[in-house]
């Protein structure tokens, strides 16, 4: 299994083998992030919880589809900005610890803000 640099090195590799890098500034590639997460929701869009449910196993293969689109320009953009996702996913986890201690957020959907 490749670890996040070896996608990230295929990933631009495929973009630079097509000149594409010219159009991968910061903004462009975070709107396609936004874009892809789009086409991630259009799946459920409409659909009750029961549908929801049918649909994620049926269209296992079109959602894993978008979900690797949105996953290619996080992992993209996260290396364009030099920073380490593995790290900044560590400190941001640490970070919802302290917003969200256990003993005042288990079974609440609550905001960190109203706890
Ligand atoms: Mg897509």
């Amino acid at each position: 299994m490749p670890d996040i640099k070896q996608i990230t090195q295929k990933i631009k590799q495929f973009r630079d083998e097509r000149d594409w890098k010219q159009f991968h500034n910061h903004k462009d590639v975070a709107l396609s992030l936004v874009l892809e997460a789009t086409e991630v929701l259009e799946h459920f869009q409409w659909k009750s919880l029961a549908e929801v449910e049918t649909h994620g196993a049926e269209c296992k293969d079109e959602i894993a589809d978008e979900l690797a689109d949105v996953a290619m320009f996080l992992f993209e953009l996260a290396d364009n900005l030099e920073i380490d996702l593995l790290a900044a996913i560590d400190v941001k986890m640490k970070k919802n610890a302290l917003k969200y201690p256990i003993e005042k957020s288990k079974g609440k959907h609550t905001k960190y803000n109203k706890l």
